[in-house]
């Protein structure tokens, strides 16, 4: 009986994820999310990846992937408060360690329809070659092995569970245009701004890359995770631990946060028209 009851519960969580991750939206249906979520930028919510006892990737030379994801995160954060009105919050400050879970509740007390998750990482592989820029979104589907490698290892131990993820995500589709054309900016931005060279020109949706990122799933507003590069290649791992780049990469999350408010006011302004309203009753 126990063993029927378990079978029939695996069965239950094989069924719901392969119906989500087959429900990624195309364009069209993106379309219909984004209208029926009304977004208008307030809060950004910016989080240094890793932090304490967690320090993210640890490359040969001792460089720690937590001290470059905070150093670029306060000085983003310091641009946004002195260059834009939006109301700023960093999951954390300083070199401390705070759960997944725990980033993504500091994030849902503020409303899910005015605010941007960002979270920043630094990528790495044993292959020193590999370099350049990838954003995600959140899907129970990873975009190719590599997403699926990079997600399990951010997601250190703190996994998903499907169940919980689905129910919530049934609630929360229209942020899902919305974090998809963050990233998308983002990642043309920076790759554009930086010359840095663009990851996601490699996947299925050539805008971004997608995987099951615990702090994505569990944030209710859109979101986006930026792995602005590989510590372990050389040239990367220069720039992204000088200062003046790092600048750099502030003012390049900058301009992406202003194309992307742009962006989400066209898309209001599209779902308050009478054509699209016509529509929506249709
Ligand atoms: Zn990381």
């Amino acid at each position: 009986m126990i063993i029927l009851k378990q079978c029939f519960v695996s069965i239950l969580i094989i069924f719901l994820c392969v119906s989500v991750a087959r429900s990624t939206p195309d364009e069209s249906s993106r379309e219909n999310q984004g209208n029926q979520f009304a977004f208008s930028l307030k809060t950004i919510v910016i989080d240094p990846g890793h932090g304490g006892s967690d320090p993210g990737n640890v490359t040969r030379r001792k460089t720690l992937e937590k001290n470059v994801n905070l150093s670029i995160c306060l000085k983003f954060a310091k641009l946004l408060r002195s260059q834009t009105e939006y109301e700023v919050f960093l999951t954390r400050t300083t070199d401390r360690w705070i759960s997944l879970a725990d980033r993504a509740n500091l994030a849902n007390q503020f409303p899910a329809n005015q605010t941007f998750f960002i979270s920043i990482h630094c990528n790495s592989h044993p292959n020193p070659n590999i370099h350049g820029l990838e954003s995600y979104i959140f899907n129970l589907r990873p975009t190719d092995q590599l997403a699926a490698r990079l997600a399990k290892r951010e997601n250190a131990e703190e996994n998903i569970n499907p169940i919980n993820f689905i129910v919530k995500n049934l609630h929360q589709r229209g942020r899902e245009r919305y974090s998809w054309e963050a990233t998308r900016i983002v990642q043309s931005v920076i790759s554009s701004q930086l010359k840095s060279r663009n990851r996601n020109r490699s996947a299925r949706d050539k805008h971004v890359r997608r995987a099951p990122f615990r702090v994505l799933a569990d944030t209710n507003m859109p979101a986006t995770l930026v792995e602005l590069g590989y510590l372990t290649h050389q040239e990367e791992h220069r720039k992204l631990t000088s200062s003046a780049y790092q600048d750099r990469v502030a003012n390049s999350l900058l301009a992406s946060i202003r194309q992307f408010d742009q962006v989400t006011h066209q898309l209001a302004k599209k779902a308050n028209s009478p054509i699209e309203s016509v529509k929506r009753l249709e």
